[in-house]
């Protein structure tokens, strides 16, 4: 298997009361894991495909490639986003970038929970930065692959799919985000900002 189930850094209870451990078992345990087992499925039927020569289901494939190897990426890294000892605001580089950037922390804090509370049906808000501009971005991703900036790298998302949240929320998602915010591992999205750069596109 090319896609493995991984083991969160935390207990499904650790989260509480800001995720209920119920709501986060059922998201790791069950959705996480079939975007494991659709990757890894897809990588066999795209090898039966080149086997047999026969290519008149590669654009399906292709589509659910991108669909689950990108929801297990965007998934794997969520649960290192959150931590039971996370909120606050970041510190050192990440911070003077936020500012540089956004303005300010707070107008970063804005313009993220937007994006994510505002996504039409299901998908993710995300901080990235961009390697080409050497700019931190938001973006608003759709599903869990569509509405990117090619090559720009995540470093902290939200997960905003009714299946992140329904079971504890109900349909105020926009609690969801707030409370995902009082989680928030600031010193691994550090961590991930110092090694996106040094990413090269071009
Ligand atoms: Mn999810």
């Amino acid at each position: 298997m090319t896609y493995v189930l991984p083991d969160l850094p935390y207990d499904y209870s650790a989260l509480e009361p800001h995720y209920q451990a119920e709501n986060l078992e059922l998201h790791h345990s069950k959705h996480h894991a079939a975007y494991v087992a659709g990757a890894n499925t897809t990588l066999e039927r795209l090898e039966d495909a080149r086997a047999a020569q026969d290519y008149s289901g590669l654009v399906g494939l292709e589509k659910t490639l991108a669909f689950n190897v990108s929801g297990h990426v965007l998934h794997s890294l969520f649960w290192n986003n959150l931590s039971p000892d996370g909120g606050g605001q970041p510190e050192g580089e990440l911070a003077a970038a936020i500012d540089e950037h956004f303005g300010s922390f707070d107008a970063l804090r804005a313009q993220l929970s937007q994006a994510a509370v505002l996504v039409q049906g299901s998908g993710w808000g995300a901080l990235a930065f961009e390697p080409l501009s050497r700019r931190l971005m938001v973006e608003q991703i759709y599903d869990h692959h569509a509405n990117l900036v090619h090559g720009a790298v995540p470093l902290l998302v939200f997960d905003v799919w009714e299946h992140a949240y329904y079971l504890q929320y109900h349909n105020v998602r926009a609690d969801f985000v707030n409370a995902l915010w009082e989680v928030v591992n600031w010193p691994d999205v550090a961590a991930r900002f110092a090694r996106a750069q040094t990413a090269a596109l071009a």
